[in-house]
Parts: C-alpha cells; structure tokens; sequence
C-alpha cells in the first residue's frame, strides 16, 4: 500500500516552535551535565544523594535526546543554502550514521545515480536525513539488517529512497507518522517525523510511504529539481 500525506496543520505547529529556542537549551545541558556528572564522583555524598544525581542525569539525557532528534544540525541563524544534487550531504549523514547503524548490526546500502539540481538548507536536509536514516536503523535492531540507501532521478524529479526490512507500520501507524510527539519506542521522542515532513514540504517534495507488518518500510521521498 502506497500512501502519501501532507499533514499542513502538523507542519504549522513545527513553524511555529522556534529553532533558536530549542538550540540554546543545548548548552545549559551539557554544562549542567557536566557538574553533575562532578558531583556524582564526590566522595562524601549519601547512597540517596547519588540516586538522585542519576535521575538527573537520566532525565538530562532525555532532554538531549529530543533536542537531536530535532535539531542535531540546526543552526538558525544561519540558513546554509546550497544548490546540489543531495550526494555530498547523502554521503555525510551516511558516514554520521555510519557508527550508530554497526551498534544495531545494521549495514548501510548507498547507490547513488542522479544529477539533477536543487536548492536547499543543508542544515534542514541534513537533519531531516538523519532522522529517516535513524528510524530505519531503529526498526531492525538487532535483526542484521541492511537499510537501503538509494538516489534516482525520473521525469525531472529527484528521488531518495530509503528502504529497511524492519517491524514495519499498520495503515493506522503510517496514519500517525509526523504527528508531535507519536512514538512506539521506549525512548522514542516522537519528534523526528514532523521534522522530516516539514523539512521536504519546505522543499517543495512530498513523501510516499510503503509499509509492512513485519516485513519493512520504504519511505519515497520526490522532490521536483
Ligand atoms: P521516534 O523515532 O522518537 O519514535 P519519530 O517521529 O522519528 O519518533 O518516529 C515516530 C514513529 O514512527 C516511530 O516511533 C515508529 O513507530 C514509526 N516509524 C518511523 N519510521 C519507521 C520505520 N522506518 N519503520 C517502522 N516504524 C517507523
Ligand atoms: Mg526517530
């Protein structure tokens, strides 16, 4: 099954959340973090004062965790545009994720074949990238899989196909993607998805998803050059 969505009433709540905001709340975390991490060495503290220190911790983990998912490479200040045929930034979020994708024993698969132009914020697609390559990564841990990594062009269209024989989506599931905050994992945040879908509507694109239960998940990204 092949669906696409434009979800526009998602897409305004992420205009309307200001990058900046979320970017300077990186910081005070690692600082915070850091004397944290200092004061759980120390040695007069109580068994119970250092149980606190790690749910601090936990907690400041999380934190980090949502500010990644959604801004690893946001720098709003300073929109980088760039005019490219998305192999130079394929090539960098392949290699970002490069390591995370061995601790799942996922192998990355990455053909490139396209030469058609387009203008970006390679901050935004770079993140956006990320994301899927995360998700994809995410549902196969553990499974030895292979997530598919493949640039095409057809009809003056640029297409970024990523594909994983991961856990797969129901329509439903498929339904909720891109909606704030909707995760099925653990220490899911539920952010990365709006992101994804407001970073290629910015872009004029649109996304196609194909899913599974069980089987996997092909996300087709068409972008017009
Ligand atoms: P998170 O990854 O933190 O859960 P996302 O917004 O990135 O948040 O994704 C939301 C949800 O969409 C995931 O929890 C998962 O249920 C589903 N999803 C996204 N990508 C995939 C995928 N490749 N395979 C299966 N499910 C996926
Ligand atoms: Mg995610």
């Amino acid at each position: 099954r092949r669906e696409a969505f434009l979800h526009s009433e998602r897409l305004n709540i992420v205009s309307e959340l200001s990058a900046s905001v979320a970017h300077e709340i990186r910081n005070p975390l690692t600082v915070t973090n850091g004397f944290l991490q200092l004061l759980h060495g120390s040695k007069s503290l109580a068994e119970e004062e250092k149980t606190y220190i790690e749910f601090s911790l936990k907690e400041l983990e999380r934190a980090e965790k949502i500010v990644s998912d959604f801004l690893a490479f946001s720098k709003p200040q300073s929109a980088h545009m760039v005019y490219s045929n998305f192999e130079k930034e394929i090539a960098y979020v392949a290699s970002i994720i490069k390591p995370y994708a061995k601790r799942h024993q996922v192998e990355l698969n990455v053909h490139f074949a396209n030469t058609l132009k387009k203008k970006f914020d390679e901050n935004q697609v770079q993140q956006c990238l990320i994301n899927l390559f995360k998700n994809g990564v995410e549902a196969m841990d553990g499974n030895g899989g292979v997530l598919y990594i493949d640039v095409s062009e057809k009809h003056k269209n640029i297409l970024i196909r990523i594909k994983d024989n991961g856990v797969g989506m129901t329509s439903e599931e498929i339904s909720q993607l891109g909606k704030p905050y909707y995760s099925t994992k653990k220490e899911g945040t539920g952010l990365g998805m709006i992101m994804v879908y407001s970073v290629i509507n910015n872009i004029k694109g649109r996304i196609e998803v194909e899913s599974k239960k069980g089987k996997g998940t092909t996300f087709l990204i068409i972008i017009p050059a």
